[in-house]
């Protein structure tokens, strides 16, 4: 109650909450983790609250995990040693859009649709990269998760794209990162020491991040899908090689699903932009000389029929790529985001389908091309949140999954605890030394969202 009364002397009766409803709701994600223990939600409305609060937090030694939209699937913002879940969609203003430096500088709790909705109504000719996420989830958790948008494949991963950042530190203290933190302008991260990568990737272990700057991009007048489908998966990366040699894509993704027959193919999405019609032109015919001249997939087709449903979700910006995934009928969707070097999409594909199989399951991937350089392998399980069974299986499938990545060569992208102990098992022990010095200096009280980024059994 101590706790409680103190939260509330910051942010007020209506933020903070330790009634059993509210904290059920904070205790679990939409993925197939188990729920834990929440013991207080708080809602900061400023940075001089979030300070306060982590301040309380040192003294009281109380666990405190950042939360934005909720949504990486792997309860990430699901404490694992009770404590206070922050959420910050308090702290949703856009502060500034700079249209010469394409930049913009948000608070924390900025969702993805609502800097669509500002940059369609104020900026139309900028864009930001948006992920194929749910709408209500922040641009500052997915670059902090280093994410990926529909311009990822041109311009690289949204983590790429932090000009900056404020944050506030696990001891207190209030920094700026980046150019903000010598002028005004917030339009550059370097040339510097590389501080934001204290903070990427670490899943709110070294700090709280209360305003970002992100790169905004020139929108494009003119979109298209082309369609290609093959059955070699052998040729895939060799395709991949072919397709991004001409450098002229926006967004480039795989799909394919078991069911229904007609998707069980693999489907190569190539999204084209242009500022000029004929440019457009130009670049459809590029692709399809290429794709038909290409010899090592000698299945490869144009799919000319595309259904104009389909064109539209492809078009859609995010795209909506994971077509019916819900096979189950219980709304449980989650998936082992791998990071994997193009080489070993085939082995990838073939060992992702004997998990599939082995438990059960329709195989559904949805990949995205990252540059030229890796891909986003998306191992896809759905699952019925009503079925304990199915949940478990899918628990499993995902452990089969995150083992078959790191057998592969591939990285887990935001692995839930257990995968992130597979990593640190599997990783050189000097740099997982490293990562457990740098997280203590950092956070010398272990407040922040413990578990996270620790060797198994620590
Ligand atoms: C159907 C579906 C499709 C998806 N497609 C994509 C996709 O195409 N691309 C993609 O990148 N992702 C995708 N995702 C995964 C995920 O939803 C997104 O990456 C999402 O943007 C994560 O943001 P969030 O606000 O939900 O983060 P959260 O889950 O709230 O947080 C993520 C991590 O960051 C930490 N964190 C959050 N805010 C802060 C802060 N202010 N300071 C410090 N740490 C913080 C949290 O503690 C947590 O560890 C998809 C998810 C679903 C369900």
């Amino acid at each position: 109650m101590e706790i409680y009364g103190a939260l509330r002397d910051i942010v007020g009766d209506s933020f903070v909450s330790n009634q059993p409803e509210e904290l059920f709701l904070y205790s679990r994600d939409s993925g197939a983790q188990p729920p834990r223990k929440v013991d207080y939600v708080v809602m900061p409305g400023s940075v001089d609250d979030v300070q306060k609060v982590v301040l309380l937090a040192n003294k009281t030694r109380t666990p405190i995990t950042p939360l934005g939209g909720g949504f990486t699937l792997s309860a990430l913002v699901v404490p694992h040693k009770g404590g206070i879940v922050m959420d910050m969609k308090r702290m949703d203003r856009i502060i500034e859009v700079d249209p010469i430096n394409r930049y913009v500088l948000l608070e924390a709790g900025v969702s993805q649709a609502a800097l669509k909705s500002y940059l369609d109504k104020y900026h139309p000719d900028l864009q930001h990269s948006t992920p194929e996420a749910p709408p209500t989830v922040t641009v500052t958790g997915n670059a902090l998760i280093q994410g990926h948008g529909h311009i990822s494949p041109r311009y690289g991963i949204n983590s790429e794209m932090i000009n900056g950042m404020e944050v506030v530190l696990p001891t207190g203290e209030i920094c700026r990162i980046g150019s903000s933190s010598l002028c005004p302008a917030w339009f550059t991260r370097g040339p510097l020491p590389d501080l934001p990568g204290l903070f990427i990737g670490w899943y709110g272990t070294t700090g709280i991040v209360t305003k970002l700057a992100m790169k905004l991009y020139p929108k494009p007048r003119y979109r298209e899908v082309i369609v290609f489908s093959s059955d070699d998966i052998d040729a895939i990366p060799e395709a991949i090689v072919e397709i991004t040699r001409l450098d002229l894509l926006e967004d480039f993704f795989l799909i394919t699903q078991e069911k229904p027959d007609w998707m069980n193919h693999v489907f190569y999405v190539l999204i084209l932009s242009a500022n000029y019609e004929e440019e457009l032109e130009l670049k459809k015919r590029l692709y399809r000389e290429l794709l038909t001249k290409f010899k090592g997939g000698n299945t490869m087709t144009i799919v000319e029929d595309l259904h104009p449903a389909l064109e539209k979700r492809f078009l859609d910006v995010p795209p909506l790529a994971a077509l019916s995934a819900d096979f189950r009928k219980g709304g449980g969707f989650e998936y082992t985001g791998a990071i994997f070097p193009i080489s070993s999409i085939p082995q990838a594909w073939r060992g992702g389908m004997e998990i599939s199989h082995k438990y059960s399951m329709i195989c559904s991937y949805v990949h995205q091309v990252l540059g030229c350089h890796s891909i986003m392998f998306g191992f896809n399980y759905s699952f019925n949140r009503a079925d304990e069974e199915d949940i478990e299986k899918t628990r499993k499938a995902l452990d089969d999954s995150n083992r078959l990545t790191l057998d592969l060569n591939g990285m887990i992208w935001k692995g839930e605890v257990g995968a992130q102990q597979h990593t640190m098992q599997k990783m050189d022990p000097n740099t997982a030394q490293l990562i457990q010095r740098v997280k203590k200096l950092l956070d010398p009280k272990s407040i922040m969202n413990p578990g996270n980024w620790e060797v198994a059994n620590d």
